[in-house]
């Protein structure tokens, strides 16, 4: 996985200054540097590899240090400290639970995988013992619906659209509400997405949020965009309340840095990780075990 490879780096660019014979400012200089040469190689956007630096230099003051200070853990510890910082916002997304009626939102740009994720995420959670339904409130794309539907029957998942209503809004209010009646316990709405950011995708999703009123919005990213990720992750969140973030093609040319990115833009933690085109290509996203391997 890509981001095991940016940690793979880090951890190096870690061990190297542990087994120097002594760690001063020239050591410690040589580890950053390598720190960040990883960070952008992973398409992580300068700014945040610059603040990223100063960071750790402004907590690990050699000259200040006592004598006999283990200066290597306090290097290590800050360097983890820092990535954790970057992947984890501080605070946790929701999360379904059982027995009540949970409603998930998914917004991205056209071909970002939204489609295929609403499902693996919908599967997901019916082999936890949830109850999924999907609503595909996709009027935009000739063949969304078609899309959706030919997943969710793939995957044994009730669903909900059609083929002659235009409005988005009301084909998502008569989905949720059709699947609130049937005790669906989580209901999945996909909506449009565009080619690119425009106005009226945003407005258009600000409609559906308003009048169904969803418990999260996931923001949908291609892994593989690079450093569009900050730009793109943050219009998003500008225009709906994004509360969680999955990073799609994480399988293909994606290199971490544009989740890392995706996390900066909209303060929200990335939950899952799309790792193919299968229905199972899906992995669950924790920032502890990523972090902790860091330190080998
Ligand atoms: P949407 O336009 O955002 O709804 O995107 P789709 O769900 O239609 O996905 C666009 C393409 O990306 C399809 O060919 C999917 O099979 C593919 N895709 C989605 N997620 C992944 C992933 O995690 N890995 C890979 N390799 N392909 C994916």
């Amino acid at each position: 996985m890509v981001l095991a490879e940016l940690g793979g780096s880090i951890a190096r660019a870690l061990s190297r200054m542990s087994n120097a014979t002594v760690v001063d400012e020239k050591v410690l200089a040589d580890c950053l540097n390598e720190i960040c040469r990883a960070l952008l190689q992973a398409d992580v956007r300068f700014e945040t590899v610059r603040d990223v630096k100063a960071n750790i230099k402004r907590v690990v003051n050699l000259d200040a240090l006592a004598a006999g200070t283990n200066k290597r853990r306090i290097i290590q510890q800050a360097v983890v400290d820092e990535i954790r910082r970057m992947l984890d916002p501080g605070k946790p997304s929701f999360t379904p639970s059982k027995g009540k009626p949970n409603l998930v939102m998914f917004v991205g740009l056209q071909g970002s995988g939204k489609t295929t994720t609403c499902t693996k995420y919908a599967d997901y959670h019916r082999r936890k013992g949830f109850n999924p339904a999907l609503v595909c409130a996709d009027t935009f794309r000739a063949g969304a619906f078609d899309q959706l539907k030919q997943n969710a029957t793939k995957a044994k998942i009730p669903f909900y659209g059609s083929y002659t209503e235009s409005d988005p809004v009301k084909i998502a209010v008569e989905g949720v509400d059709m699947f609130r009646k049937e005790k669906c316990d989580l209901i999945i709405v996909d909506t449009s997405g565009r080619h690119k950011q425009e106005a009226a995708l945003f407005e258009e999703m600000r409609q559906v949020s308003e009048a169904t009123k969803p418990d999260l919005v996931i923001f949908v990213m291609d892994g593989s965009i690079g450093q569009a990720a900050f730009d793109q992750a943050q219009a998003f969140k500008q225009s709906a309340s994004v509360g969680a973030v999955i990073v799609t093609k994480m399988d293909g040319h994606a290199k971490g840095g544009g989740a890392l990115s995706a996390v900066a833009a909209t303060k929200s933690p990335v939950i899952f990780i799309g790792t193919g085109e299968h229905i199972l290509d899906f992995e669950v996203f924790e920032v502890n075990p990523f972090v902790s391997r860091l330190l080998g």
